[in-house]
């Protein structure tokens, strides 16, 4: 596996262009230029000659030297230098200037060249294009991940095989969002993330909360992590439920960014998993698609359930795999078969002892993708260990009016 990584704003802290122009006095006309090109508003070649045009005329080595002091983030920094051959820096600025950088950084890198005469920058000789390296990497057989924040990573992300949009330094471009696989706004989540792809893992189990479908039985017109129960959107009722977890995954789809900016109220490391395909898709695919990445072990949440708080905190200091019902509320529902000593023996759509209500927790080693519902991934696994839960689902309007009365003497 190989991490290729955009250079500004993700491993930096800042972008590089501005400090240059900040240093030599043409500050305006770059940032102008900065702004609207990680917008995607100008494209990123035009934008970059003019940049160069503009920055070329100063002194390389004082250039060169004023980058090399550039402040980097230092979880991802340290990441990068424990897995030095397995870390890659792509970007468009130019070699000459960030040498002293690249050094400091101290794994492979490649920028754009350019031709040197007597200190100052005469020609551009060629403009990286960041997903060749992406290709070069996947033809030596290589899984490639790129982790970036600007539109001229669109391209580099879309090639490869996991994409993470970082919006460490500013919000990541948001043609990245309709792409990415990840987005992650923390560094240390960020960090979490790309040790468990190499797989070192965290000690405890993830949660993966499904939040991308659209919520049309309930007919709020909201995706149902948005929909206030008692004066507080469901999302923030389980994100406090779920306070003492540290890899915590929600997957989004419908109004994903809507959900991004309330769960960021409330803590920011959250690693967002997109599940592009919700329209088509149950929840099925958005779990595999949260844990896939995931702690070994991972608490399948769907994001319309409310468990009591007393048995959240049951299953999470639970371990191993289990599948959780809860007594028969609704006609509507699939139920399970339940033997004495309270195994899941199978679903059923026509009755049995309990109501299928999830969470349910899982390891990797059994997780296959499914475009269907989370139980169908179950099946095959029965009979599995059940546990009772106090669970309540919100599909329609009226489990929401009940929901909002069960909830109103929850202490959380
Ligand atoms: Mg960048």
């Amino acid at each position: 596996m190989k991490f290729l990584f955009d250079l500004d704003g993700t491993v930096t802290r800042q972008e590089t262009l501005p400090i240059i122009s900040g240093h030599f006095g043409c500050n305006e006309q770059i940032a102008e230029l900065t702004t609207r090109t990680v917008a995607g508003n100008i494209p990123f070649i035009e934008s970059f000659i003019r940049r160069v045009n503009i920055l070329g005329r100063y002194s390389v080595r004082e250039t060169n030297e004023l980058l090399s002091g550039v402040s980097l983030y230092p979880a991802i920094a340290e990441f990068i230098a424990a897995h030095k051959e397995d870390c890659v820096i792509v970007t468009g600025n130019l070699t000459c200037w960030c040498e002293g950088l690249f050094n400091k950084i101290g794994c492979q890198c490649y920028g754009s060249e350019a031709e040197v005469v007597d200190d100052k920058v005469v020609k551009i000789k060629s403009i990286l294009r960041k997903e060749q390296i992406v290709d070069l990497y996947k033809a030596l057989g290589e899984t490639v991940v790129f982790i970036g924040d600007g539109n001229n990573d669109l391209e580099a992300m879309r090639h490869a095989n996991i994409s993470i949009a970082a919006g460490l330094t500013h919000n990541p471009a948001q043609s990245l969002m309709s792409i990415c696989d990840y987005v992650i706004y923390n560094e240390k989540a960020l960090v979490r993330q790309m040790r468990q792809l190499c797989g070192e893992y965290g000690d405890s189990k993830s949660v993966v909360i499904s939040c991308a479908g659209i919520g049309s039985r309930l007919g709020l017109g909201l995706t149902k992590a948005l929909v206030q129960i008692n004066g507080n959107s469901l999302i923030s009722w389980q994100l406090k439920l779920f306070e003492s977890v540290e890899d915590v995954r929600l997957v989004i789809g419908f109004q994903g960014g809507e959900i991004i900016e309330e769960v960021r109220k409330y803590r920011d490391d959250v690693i967002f998993c997109f599940n592009h395909r919700y329209f088509e898709t149950k929840t099925g695919a958005s779990y595999y698609l949260g844990a896939r990445h995931a702690n070994p072990e991972t608490l399948e949440w769907d994001g319309d359930l409310l468990v009591h708080p007393d048995d959240v905190k049951m299953l999470l200091d639970t371990p191993g795999e289990f599948i959780c019902y809860g007594d028969i509320t609704s006609d509507d529902t699939v139920c399970v078969h339940v033997d004495e000593k309270g195994n899941v023996l199978d679903f059923s759509r026509e009755g049995g002892d309990y109501e299928w209500t999830g969470p349910a927790c899982m390891d990797k080693k059994h997780l296959i993708y499914c475009s269907q519902n989370v139980y169908n991934m179950f099946e095959p696994l029965c009979p599995m260990r059940g546990i009772k839960v106090r669970a309540y689902d919100i599909d329609t309007y009226n489990d929401y009016v009940r929901v909002s009365e069960i909830t109103k003497d929850w202490t959380i």
